[in-house]
């Protein structure tokens, strides 16, 4: 029998390509989501992508899920959970993490709309954005990854709002409504995005991450020739 005249019907797989740095050669699979946002028993579809270890290892998910579980722990019943039990215990190990987080939580601050009414009152929360952004990018990352079907590179420009409900009283809510609906895990985490002159140099999309029902981040990618060129 002579297998090497056998036609090959199949190419080999491709080696996988990591969603963060989009070289290939990815060596294990990332949970989107971090794993740690959620409480057992996790859902069974949790999203996970290629990665490198080294690519998806370095981020503070401790510092994002206790910045973003204490925004939701007023409405959400898991955001609570988290902020008593996990948070807690993370507390009592790292006294740099209490002594940081003490520090960003502000005295409460009445939001006022532009009509001049107070319609919250909210835990003023000062992020560092140097250990609360970079996840939050990679999530936008594997959110792209899995619904556009595209990889968005490292260096890809985003511009933020981390009180993206106040939004809704504006204007701005006819983007939130003309959007469609990404992956959702009750009560943890939701996406909605929305893309603009896809496939032009013009392609830009929104992306709205809800945790724990009530953090909502809003992220604007614009058109690739209005990114920054790479700053070293
Ligand atoms: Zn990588």
């Amino acid at each position: 029998m002579n297998t090497e005249s056998t036609p090959k019907r199949q190419d080999k797989p491709a080696p996988p390509v990591c969603y963060i740095c989009g070289r290939d050669g990815a060596n294990s699979r990332d949970h989107v989501i971090p794993y740690s946002f959620f409480k057992s028993p996790r859902p069974a579809d949790m999203l996970t992508l290629p990665a490198h270890y080294a690519c998806h290892n370095n981020f503070d998910e401790e510092y994002a899920r206790v910045i973003l579980s204490g925004l939701g722990s007023e409405g959400s019943a898991s955001a609570k959970e988290l902020w008593d039990t996990k948070t807690k215990r993370s507390f009592e190990r790292s006294a740099p993490l209490r002594k940081s987080l003490r520090s960003s939580l502000v005295p409460k601050i009445d939001l006022i709309s532009p009509a001049g009414l107070v319609f919250d009152h909210t835990p003023g929360i000062r992020i560092e954005t140097q250990r609360f952004y970079p996840l939050m990018r990679k999530i936008v990352q594997g959110l792209y990854a899995h619904h556009i079907g595209e990889l968005l590179p490292r260096d890809f420009r985003s511009l933020w709002n981390p009180n993206a409900l106040l939004e809704l009283s504006t204007d701005r809510r006819r983007f939130l409504e003309a959007s469609q609906f990404g992956i959702i895990y009750q009560e943890i985490f939701g996406c909605r995005y929305l893309l603009v002159d896809q496939g032009t140099t013009d392609a830009s999309s929104v992306w709205w991450l809800c945790f724990y029902n009530d953090a909502v981040l809003r992220c604007f990618i614009p058109p690739r020739h209005l990114w920054s060129p790479r700053s070293k």
